[in-house]
């Protein structure tokens, strides 16, 4: 491993890495517009020339390899005219409108201005002129003069979604970013092109001009969207614009791991987040009154379902329950435990989103679209659609007095018909979700649950990594975790499950379960922990 000096720092870095490389390493920042860690090194922008003792010229840092005993610089004063002119450089064409771009305040073009360009501009000619506010995909829009043609978003095109959409055409001055002609940017991953375009040229058509960026708050967290459970930034702003608007979440970014998803997120995720204030969300308890709903108090609701649980008990009546693999991990032990103590619980089916094919692909994107099923299998659930097709079998024969349902089952492999047949041979059907749809419009009462972004717990991915997913928001309405709504219901039934907060039940779950021994929500590592999952066999379902 060669060792070199950056800065009067000596460091070792591994043999065949660039200075630029070394640099992050060492906690040294070079300023970078085209290199990018996730994608191959070009060297076109410039901005990182360092000075190598021994070389008459300067050197870029992100296409440099180190060599034993190489002595950096990256602070001299020659490294610092040379950033000034190169910025002058990318900014000779363009139209320095930060007032009204919508890149302002994460644009590295600003940033590294104030750091070290500050320079009386010497231009005297007219800036040339290029295609502005161009509709480049669904999700994208370009201002080619804004772009100093870094190709990080070609790059992106060619090597990571392998979709070849974009090119730089014409030459010199005249060089322009473009989508291929008749070629519109709409791969699955496209927005990425937004996070990793380093100025205000490409930007994201749902939230430009709707916030500024410094009003944003930032809650790392977990994508619901499917069971790869890529990382993600959730970026709020409850004060202002999006609250006039009555969206408190602006946007989702990829957060980095270097196990799931690099940098990367795609773009059925990314705007996964619509539904957390859409307006068919459920924020109060309610029970049906002829064709429609009527709000009811939590306390009215709680005791009205206690009721009617020790009612069929006493009957000899079934109480079923088909759960969902977008419960947390929490929510699921909860359920688990709630059912064994007061429904006389069987394994109970959680139910898949969908079961039909959606799009997926080797990348990131996968066939499951829930978020927790290889937590639900873990804990002892059934996640084959046989466990949701034998609870209804038993509904359609009458078996079935009393049916809870967790989130929307329609449209996952079952005929509406079917579905309304099975609902309708139940003498009450409890629907607890988020948002109002076609399975909740069948029910008889409807239980108003937390969406993800709204509550703190775990899921577990489909190769078994446990990440923690941070709470961004406060529930909507009177909207609870679903553990809650459970937890409240079991006071009632005057048997009450003593959790408090999910950590509770992370450590109770911790305390049984070979899987999770030792573990604890709140030390779970940002970038998740790998389950040994040999433990598993026998555990009871
Ligand atoms: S649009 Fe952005 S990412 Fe693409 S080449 Fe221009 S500056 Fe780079
Ligand atoms: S691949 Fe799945 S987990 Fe990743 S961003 Fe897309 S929907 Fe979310």
């Amino acid at each position: 491993m060669p060792r070199i000096t950056i800065d009067e720092q000596e460091i070792e870095v591994a043999a065949g890495a660039t200075i630029i490389q070394a640099a992050d390493q060492a906690g040294i920042d070079i300023p970078r517009y085209c290199y990018h860690p996730g994608l191959s090194i070009v060297g076109v922008c410039r901005i990182c020339l360092v000075e190598i003792e021994g070389m008459p010229k300067l050197q870029v840092a992100c296409y440099t390899p180190v060599a034993e005993g190489m002595v950096v610089s990256t602070k001299s004063e020659r490294v610092q005219q040379a950033r000034k002119h190169v910025l002058e450089f990318l900014l000779a064409n363009h139209p320095i409108d930060c007032p009204v771009c919508d890149q302002a305040g994460e644009c590295w073009l600003q940033e590294y201005y104030m750091q070290f360009g500050l320079y009386d501009p010497k231009m005297q000619e007219d800036k040339n002129k290029k295609h502005k506010a161009v509709v480049v995909g669904p999700h994208v829009i370009l201002d080619a003069e804004r772009c100093i043609l870094c190709t990080r978003c070609v790059r992106f095109c060619d090597e990571i979604s392998q979709t070849h959409e974009l090119g730089i055409f014409n030459r010199g001055d005249h060089a322009e970013l473009m989508p291929m002609p008749g070629v519109a940017l709409e791969n699955p991953y496209s927005v990425n092109t937004v996070d990793i375009c380093p100025v205000g040229a490409l930007t994201e058509r749902d939230f430009r001009f709707k916030t500024r960026v410094w009003y944003l708050d930032t809650t790392p967290s977990v994508c619901a969207g499917c069971s790869t459970g890529c990382n993600i930034e959730i970026h709020t702003n409850t004060e202002r614009t999006y609250k006039a608007e009555g969206r408190r979440v602006a946007r989702l970014k990829p957060r980095y791991n270097a196990h799931i998803n690099q940098f990367w997120i795609c773009d059925e995720g990314r705007y996964s987040f619509l539904h957390v204030d859409a307006d068919n969300r459920i924020t109060r308890p309610a029970v049906r009154k002829g064709e429609g709903f009527e709000p009811v108090s939590w306390q009215e609701a709680l005791r009205t379902l206690a009721d009617d649980i020790e009612k069929t008990r006493h009957g000899g009546g079934k109480i079923g329950v088909i759960g969902s693999a977008q419960m947390t991990v929490e929510d699921l032990y909860v359920l688990r435990e709630f059912s064994r103590r007061f429904l006389g619980g069987d394994k109970i089916p959680v139910h898949l989103r969908p079961f039909e094919e959606p799009y997926h692909d080797d990348f990131l994107i996968s066939k499951d679209r829930t978020p927790n099923t290889r937590g639900a299998e873990l804990l002892g659930f059934s996640v084959s659609p046989a466990g949701i097709s034998k609870m209804l079998e038993a509904c359609h024969k009458g078996e079935i007095e009393l049916l809870f349902v967790f989130h929307h089952i329609l449209g996952r492999g079952f005929e509406s018909g079917y579905i309304d047949e099975a609902f309708a041979k139940c003498r009450q059907v409890i629907f607890i979700g988020s948002n109002e749809q076609a399975t909740s419009e069948r029910a008889h009462m409807l239980l108003p649950a937390s969406t993800w972004v709204e509550k703190e717990g775990s899921f577990v991915n489909r190769d078994s990594r446990i990440q923690k997913l941070n709470q961004a928001l406060a529930p909507l309405g009177e909207s609870k975790p679903e553990w809650k709504i459970l937890r409240d219901l079991s006071r009632v039934l005057g048997n009450a499950l003593a959790y408090f907060e999910p950590g509770d039940i992370f450590a109770e779950l911790a305390a049984s379960h070979p899987t999770f021994q030792g573990l604890s929500l709140h030390d779970i590592p940002a970038d998740g922990l790998l389950l040994s999952t040999t433990a598993v066999a026998g555990e009871p379902g």
